[in-house]
């Protein structure tokens, strides 16, 4: 390759960037990486440089950075400043018109026997184009798209979002890194939402008009 240039930068989502000006690479690597451990560092530039020319990364080259990116390890110090960068994070479960405390003891009653420890609840201002909601189990963080705080959407469409991150949640324990998170039986197990038809053509509609409003 030709010569590359590497830096640390700031990013609010774990995330690496690169650049190519037809002499030499500019790579900006996640900052939340700085005091990775050498090994990991390495693996990094494995995945990077492999996925930077197209190339095939060799086996096992960058598996100590994917399992470090999802280690307790990692997070334990990236965490707090990763939810200081999230501007598009509320960190409050209560939204202008619906609770997602409310939502969650609904849910966790009526469909894991009141059985899940809650995870912090937050809403997020992201567009709904991107995500309508996520489960961020490092941190135990469920964030629900802000387009669902409105009277407009009926209530079970959140819950029904709510369930299917409440699925990975109860889901994470003994995951090993790469468990696929929307499996056959993760599918099945969605669908015995009571609504899910209905409530699946409703985030349908809620993507389809975030679609269209943006021209
Ligand atoms: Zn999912």
């Amino acid at each position: 390759m030709d010569p590359v240039n590497a830096r640390f930068f700031p990013y609010s989502e774990l995330k690496h960037t690169w650049r190519y000006d037809g002499s030499q690479w500019e790579f900006k690597v996640s900052d939340y990486l700085e005091s990775a451990p050498e090994e990991v560092i390495d693996s990094l530039v494995w995945h990077l440089l492999s996925r930077a020319s197209a190339l095939r990364c060799p086996d096992g080259r960058a598996s100590p950075y994917i399992e470090y990116v999802r280690s307790p390890e990692l997070w334990r110090e990236a965490g707090p400043k990763y939810l200081a960068r999230a501007k598009t994070l509320s960190m409050e479960p209560m939204g202008k018109h619906r609770d997602l405390q409310t939502v969650f003891d609904y849910v966790n009653s009526t469909y894991f026997s009141g059985g899940l420890k809650a995870p912090a609840l937050s809403w997020t201002s992201e567009s709904p184009r991107r995500r309508l909601g996520y489960y961020f189990e490092q941190l135990d963080l469920l964030a629900v798209n802000r387009a669902l705080d409105s009277e407009s959407v009926p209530r079970y469409v959140l819950e029904f979002v709510m369930y299917h991150e409440l699925l990975h949640h109860a889901d994470r324990r003994g995951r090993s890194h790469r468990t696929v998170r929307h499996t056959k039986a993760f599918r099945e197990r969605e669908r015995a939402f009571s609504t899910y038809s209905e409530a699946e053509a409703w985030l349908r509609r809620i993507v389809a008009q975030a679609r269209r409003k943006r021209g």
